[in-house]
């Protein structure tokens, strides 16, 4: 597993901008300064709606990794996702902070969500790196499915310095030990978590609300609410 210092080192920015008071990252910096490090994991993703998999997700990382938070970093139009419509950033982040309300190790980030035109996490990360103290440790959290598009991410040789990978078992991926070995052999630093494989997706959940399905239990109840509330994902009202 690659050090703080080592990650620092793709820090080429060098300016340290202020974080503001209230910002979620300064449990990390007060942790960094108390015991000389900390672990700061961050889950990138559309959360088009946030759903339990996700959560799950988050905490098997954070539980295997020793992560001292975890921040769901949502993007605002990721490139990838095509043509489909995706719901407001707003209301994904609306989602995402009811989604993790009551658990103290997660948070949700907005550092994405203004940004204009394509989102790299390698921006992100690099973002972090220059605000947060060098021996805070940072933690890309992803999927198993995310795995395989890994090395062909932007400005991959710098990606790669600026974080440690954390892999997440997902059901789909038979190809999971190849895949590790693929990113591994390009320079990431990857940690490969065992997970019980949770089968569920945003793109279910949507078409589940779109043909008035029940999500009950597949999203926190509080987001199920949000999305009946604000009629999203084409669902009518429900009794
Ligand atoms: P969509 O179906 O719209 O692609 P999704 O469920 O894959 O949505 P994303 O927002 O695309 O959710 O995923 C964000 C991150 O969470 C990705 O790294 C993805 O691999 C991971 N992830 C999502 N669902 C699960 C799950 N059930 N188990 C493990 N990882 C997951
Ligand atoms: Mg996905």
């Amino acid at each position: 597993m690659e050090r703080a210092t080592d990650q620092a080192a793709g820090n080429l920015e060098g300016a340290r901008p202020v974080l503001g008071r209230d910002d979620p990252l300064q449990k990390v910096v007060r942790m960094a300064e108390v015991y000389g490090c900390a672990r700061l994991g961050v889950m990138g993703g559309t959360f088009d709606p946030v759903h339990v998999g996700h959560l799950a997700c988050a905490e098997m990382a954070r539980d295997a990794c020793g992560l001292d938070e975890v921040q769901f970093m949502v993007a605002p139009r990721p490139w990838m996702k095509g043509g489909r419509d995706i719901v407001d950033v707003e209301a994904r982040i609306d989602m995402c902070r009811l989604a993790v309300e009551g658990n103290p190790a997660f948070s949700v980030s907005t550092l994405e969500a203004g940004r204009e035109g394509k989102t790299y996490t390698s921006d992100t990360l690099r973002e972090l790196r220059a605000m947060l103290p060098d021996e805070v440790q940072l933690f890309f959290i992803i999927g198993a499915d995310t795995l395989s598009t890994l090395p062909g991410w932007h400005e991959q040789e710098q990606l790669a310095r600026l974080a440690t990978f954390v892999c997440v078992a997902r059901p789909g991926r038979e190809d999971s030990a190849a895949l590790l070995a693929a990113a591994r052999a390009k320079g990431f630093d990857v940690e490969w978590v065992d997970a019980p494989l949770l089968d569920i997706s945003s793109s279910d959940v949507r078409r589940r609300v779109r043909e008035g399905d029940t999500v009950r239990y597949l999203v926190p109840d509080a987001v199920r609410d949000y999305i009946e509330r604000h009629g999203i994902y084409g669902g009518g009202e429900r009794g």
